[in-house]
């Protein structure tokens, strides 16, 4: 599936900013653009992340099997005697089109190769004639893209071959299994995109029992290191969580041997969900429907995959876990073998810099620190553990802009 851009489109271009593929066109500079006319959406390049729709103010962008048919041609046909445009074409990268640091190259150092990450450095490169040195603990680019994102969301873990490609950049030093705190160098600027990872609590008694989607999610996308969970009793499993990796995990913990066979999940992944005795889920929200946190195309496809084997409950808040099941405030019983929580994400501090505990976030200006000249901030450690992958592009545009634009002073990892 892709999006589709409908007549109602008033070519504002909000969602040419976010959208992580680059498959919105015209966009400003092309032939075409400010004429007045719809933009378009390439079916072909399109990752269906949805950010154009969030950000649209008029609902223009949609899900295809959302839009009218037409639409939907409308946008295929604009198309139909063009090549796809790649999203970051490194090689056809001209001249930076400002350089405002001047005196030849800087350093920066980018923290994180998730999409924030990966959207500053690119930045840089267009922007800057900086030296970026971007290092991750993890083996490999992507964050939450590759280990995060579904595994049956093929079409959005393709933007991870676009980051590969910058890595390749010839003024891009790539230092994978790094951990920032490991650099002894100094740089001109850190951009700290470390991501929120961690999973909030529910803070009831016998929640250590339950698997967090951080785990979970981090398990079945291979993550190296990731906790394999001890045993999947069934037949019912509980889900606390409204929100898109919710249902991610409800989909995945439903999925049949064969389903699974068609995803990307290391064979012992699919060993263990094959063999698995869950057969049902409740999916528990804390507010009504009106109020969930997911969006109505994943209901949909969670509805569509695994039928009426999800039970969504509404207005539920619960107090504890036990053997026989997870306990609400109405002093019900939900009787089930497991607890998942999938209740947000939240930043953890950096060593050297400010956090703001309450919203998991280093408090920041436009990207600068408050208070450490030198240090940047971008993707979910900046804004907090909300939106998708196209929102960290704009995000970490924003970044690169206040950095360009700031005084400097070298700067350590830690500093
Ligand atoms: C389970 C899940 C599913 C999702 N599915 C979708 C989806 O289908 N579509 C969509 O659009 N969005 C999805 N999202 C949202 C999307 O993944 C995020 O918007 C995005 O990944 C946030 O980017 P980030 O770069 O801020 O953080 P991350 O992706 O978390 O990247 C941070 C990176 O920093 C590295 N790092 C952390 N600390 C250090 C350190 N000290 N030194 C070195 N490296 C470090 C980490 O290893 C990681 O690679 C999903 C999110 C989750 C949690
Ligand atoms: S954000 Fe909406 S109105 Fe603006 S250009 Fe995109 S589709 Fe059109
Ligand atoms: S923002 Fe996402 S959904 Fe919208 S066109 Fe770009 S890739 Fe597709």
């Amino acid at each position: 599936m892709s999006y589709a851009i409908s007549g109602e489109c008033c070519s504002d271009a909000s969602c040419v900013a976010v959208c992580p593929m680059n498959s919105i066109h015209p966009s400003p500079g092309e032939p075409g653009f400010g004429t007045g006319a719809s933009l378009f959406i390439d079916p072909r390049t399109c990752i269906d992340c949805g950010a154009c729709a969030d950000i649209c103010p008029v609902d223009a962008a949609q899900p295809a099997d959302r839009s009218a048919v037409e639409d939907v041609q409308r946008n295929a046909a604009y198309f139909a005697e063009q090549e796809p445009l790649d999203a970051m074409d490194l090689d056809s990268w001209g001249e930076p089109s400002y350089e405002l640091w001047g005196g030849g190259p800087r350093r920066v150092l980018v923290v994180g190769a998730g999409p924030a990450g990966m959207y500053a450095t690119r930045e840089l490169l267009l922007r800057t004639s900086a030296e970026v040195t971007l290092v991750d603990r993890l083996e490999h680019v992507g964050g939450l893209v590759r280990y995060g994102v579904a595994p049956d969301h093929p079409s959005t873990k393709q933007i991870i071959r676009t980051f590969e490609r910058i890595v390749r950049h010839d003024r891009v030093r790539w230092l994978p299994g790094t951990d920032a705190g490991e650099l002894p160098d100094e740089f001109d600027a850190v951009v700290h995109a470390v991501g929120a990872r961690r999973s909030r609590r529910l803070g009831i008694v016998g929640e250590e029992a339950a698997r967090t989607a951080e785990e979970f999610v981090a398990w079945y996308n291979g993550r190296p290191g990731a906790p394999v969970p001890a045993d999947l009793a069934g037949p019912r499993a509980v889900v606390v969580g409204n929100g898109n990796v919710a249902l991610d995990l409800a989909r995945i913990l439903l999925s049949d041997e064969q389903r699974l066979r068609s995803m990307q999940v290391p064979a012992a992944v699919r060993d263990v969900l094959a063999a698995s005795g869950v057969k049902e889920v409740v999916l528990l929200g804390r507010r009504g429907p009106e109020e969930a946190a997911y969006t109505q195309s994943a209901l949909q496809e969670l509805l569509a995959t695994v039928g009426d084997r999800v039970e969504l409950r509404y207005h539920a808040r619960p107090t504890s876990w036990t053997p026989e099941g997870l306990t609400l405030d109405d002093g019900t019983t939900i009787a089930a073998g497991n607890l998942f929580t999938a209740i947000g994400f939240e930043g953890q501090p950096i060593d050297g810099l400010p956090f703001d505990p309450d919203r998991g976030i280093v408090p920041n200006v436009r990207g600068a620190v408050v208070g450490r000249p030198g240090h940047y901030v971008a993707g979910w450690i900046k804004h907090g553990a909300r939106g998708g992958i196209g929102v960290n592009k704009a995000c970490a545009q924003e970044t690169v802009m206040t950095l360009v634009s700031s005084s400097r002073a070298l700067v350590s990892p830690g500093s």
